[in-house]
């Protein structure tokens, strides 16, 4: 056999293999993009060497047959797949033969933008408005029945709003899960003791695909509802849009980030705009659908073997990746916490090379069973700090070890200690560690801070690694000679950096006492504490007893404060500060404009990282307002474990349903609050 023609026939066990586990199994060994490089490869292949194009070609088919288990369901208008676009290039070739197709050689054509849900497409017949029947995609031309299961998801309507239905209406769409009812539903899994489900996607696709339908009745299945099959006793809207209103009309869910769009162009502007807002929709999407609007121009441009020509899906950059864990170090924050960082062999992930990703803690990485050695797949969804999302357990070999959390402080040596009510273990090294000290250094000087415009991360570790500073009270005595004598400073930004400095000196209290980073001491709590102590001094001399008549200084923060100047390496730093000649206004401003208010957040279910109070206690110190209850004006939900009403209420008023990982990037990064 030639190679291409080799290449071809390991291409088609492959992607038939992939396509089994993913389809019938709901069970995948690859990522998408994996099989997406494959299934390009043998397209490419079959478009250089079309005799290898035969009809049993994955290129040619639909998803996979239906399972024995149902009976199956005959199509009356076919369910088919999409052509995929992967850049802006690819797009506009896309729309450069629709026009050609449709002989405009001028003007745009209007396309309706969807968000592409990652779950699975279904379809539902009604009968003189009644649902009698469901099912799933299956091959295209047939799929599963899952009427009785498809009952159970309420946002399904069992009758038609009309009082005229037609003889047959058939809506399509996605059946899927949102995060929140991902995270519950693995949860309980692990609980039970059973293995969690890799992805939303096939939770949702092994919920549905149940024998037994009270099963998928626990499930929490989501859906929207984007086109039409068979219709009888009614007229074909004339465009998508006229589709989508019908569909609401009727009483569906269809999805309100759906928008028509003018030519080409701002299809992509769609799809870049939506991308930044991704990780706030609460569920998965991987990409846009872009559909011909009028259904006219559709029907005159028709399909190919396995999907519509009228219509593309632009895919996101993959969020996910296959690697190996090299080894695991610990860094050590600003407060001691020591963090596992997983060091990877690099991998092209959500448009970036990753070579670390967090392990976040001792819990997360007995949670998912995670040693050096093995192969994970790791996630880097928008701006978030990559993760390791999970082990692939097949691939793990004899090597493999366990990851250890040291009994000294990789870094200064310190004891670490692993108290029980702190999900962290910390370096007990306080100022004199290294790594303590710089994080302390970066905090202090940082924009909600001090904010000494242009003393980034990077020049704070220069300036540590040059020994030119040791603690905050250092940098007061910085000079132009030293700084210039650090690689890229050249004398305008000497300049600059110590003119930002010496504006530092009269800073407002409150800044000061958030700099200082006293534990449990965020900007709102440091506010509180320069209103109503109007001086440093007389903070300094407060008693337990004072600084808990501050509503929000509770019991632990009034003694963070009261041990934080105890502490005589703490009290030097702060006088060298004062030495230096920092002011700080008695006048404090209470009102600093502080990163998250104006925000409100509900939060329900259990979370694994933080206790409910403390999740409320950290959001209400960066100036969020946490309420008991969902309303229209609540900016999002975070929902733990087992979540309550709460998240079908946040669901029907359109407001964000988050997760907890979306909870820890808030909170870590509150300045690039998704929400
Ligand atoms: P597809 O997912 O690329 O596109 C078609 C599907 O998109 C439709 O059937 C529908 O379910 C969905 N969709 C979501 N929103 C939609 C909307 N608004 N309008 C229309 N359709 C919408 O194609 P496919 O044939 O379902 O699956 C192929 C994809 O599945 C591959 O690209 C790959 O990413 C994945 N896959 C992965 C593996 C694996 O092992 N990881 C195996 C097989 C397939």
């Amino acid at each position: 056999m030639s190679s291409p023609a080799r290449r071809a026939a390991q291409l088609h066990t492959l992607l038939h293999d992939h396509s089994h586990r993913y389809y019938v199994l709901d069970d995948p060994s690859v990522s998408d993009a994996e099989y997406d490089a494959l299934f390009r490869e043998l397209q490419d292949l079959e478009d250089a060497h079309p005799e290898l194009q035969t009809p049993d070609s994955p290129t040619q088919r639909v998803g996979a047959p239906p399972l024995a288990g149902f009976d199956s369901v005959e199509h009356a208008v076919p369910m088919l797949s999409l052509g995929n676009a992967f850049n802006r290039e690819e797009l506009i070739e896309f729309d450069r033969r629709v026009r050609e197709r449709l002989e405009r050689d001028e003007g745009t054509v209007q396309y309706v933008a969807e968000p592409k849900l990652d779950g699975l497409a279904i379809s539902l017949r009604y009968e003189d408005g009644i649902f009698v029947q469901g099912a799933t995609r299956g091959d295209g031309r047939s799929g599963e029945n899952v009427t009785e299961n498809l009952r159970t998801i309420e946002m399904i309507p069992l009758r038609l709003r009309t009082d005229q239905p037609p003889a047959v209406f058939e809506a399509r769409g996605e059946v899927f899960m949102s995060h929140s009812a991902f995270a519950a539903l693995n949860a309980s899994m692990l609980e039970a003791g059973k293995p969690a489900f890799v992805n939303p996607r096939n939770a949702a696709a092994g919920s549905l695909r149940q024998l037994d339908s009270r099963k998928t009745a626990e499930r929490r299945l989501s859906i929207n509802l984007y086109g039409l099959g068979e219709l009888q006793g009614i007229d074909t809207p004339p465009t998508q849009m006229a589709a989508l209103d019908l569909l609401a009309e009727l009483g569906f869910p269809v999805n309100p980030e759906i928008r028509l769009c003018d030519g080409i162009e701002a299809c992509y502007e769609f799809h870049e705009s939506i991308q930044l807002k991704r990780a706030e929709l609460g569920y998965d999407i991987d990409g846009v659908v872009f559909k011909v609007d009028s259904l006219a121009e559709q029907r005159e441009l028709g399909f190919v073997s396995r999907a519509p020509r009228w219509a593309i899906a632009q895919k996101f950059p993959a969020e996910e990746a296959q690697t190996v864990i090299d080894s695991v170090e610990f860094q050590v924050g600003r407060t001691g916490a020591l963090t596992p960082v997983a060091r990877l062999v690099p991998v092209f992930v959500g448009g970036v090379t990753v070579s670390n990703a967090t392990l976040h803690n001792m819990d997360e990485i007995a949670r998912k069973d995670i040693m050096i050695g093995d192969t994970v797949i790791v996630r880097r969804a928008g701006d978030v700090i990559p993760e390791v999302a999970r082990v692939v357990l097949e691939k793990r070999g004899p090597n493999s070890r366990a990851i250890e959390l040291p009994s000294q402080c990789p870094v200064c040596g310190s004891p670490v200690v692993n108290l029980g009510t702190e999900v962290k273990a910390r370096c007990t090294g306080g100022l004199q560690c290294a790594a303590q000290r710089r994080e302390a250094i970066k905090h202090f000087a940082s924009r909600r801070a001090m904010d000494i415009d242009g003393l980034g991360d990077k020049l704070v570790e220069q300036l540590a690694d040059a020994d030119l500073i040791e603690t905050v009270a250092d940098l007061y005595t910085l000079n132009a000679e030293q700084l210039q004598s650090l690689p890229r400073m050249g004398e305008k930004s000497v300049g600059n950096l110590i003119k930002a400095i010496d504006k530092s000196r009269h800073a407002t209290l409150a800044r000061f006492l958030f700099a200082l980073g006293i534990r449990d001491i965020g900007e709102t709590g440091a506010a509180l504490l320069a209103k109503q102590f109007g001086s440093l001094d007389a903070l300094m001399q407060a008693s337990e007893e004072e600084l808990t008549r501050i509503d929000d200084i509770g019991p632990i923060a009034a003694n963070s404060i009261l041990s934080f100047f105890a502490n005589p390496d703490n009290r030097a730093v702060v006088d060298a500060l004062l030495a230096a000649g920092i002011e700080l206004p008695a006048t404090a401003s209470a009102e600093v404009d502080t990163v998250l208010s104006g925000k409100t957040y509900v939060l329900t279910g259990t979370m694994s990282r933080f206790s409910r109070d403390e999740a409320k206690k950290r959001l209400q110190q960066l100036g969020a307002k946490v309420s008991g209850s969902v309303s229209s004006k609540t900016t999002a939900v975070f929902a733990g474990e087992s979540p309550g009403s709460k998240v079908s209420k946040a669901e029907s008023l359109n407001v964000p349903v988050l997760d907890e990982n979306a909870l820890q990037a808030l909170l870590d990064s509150p300045e690039a609050d998704p929400t």
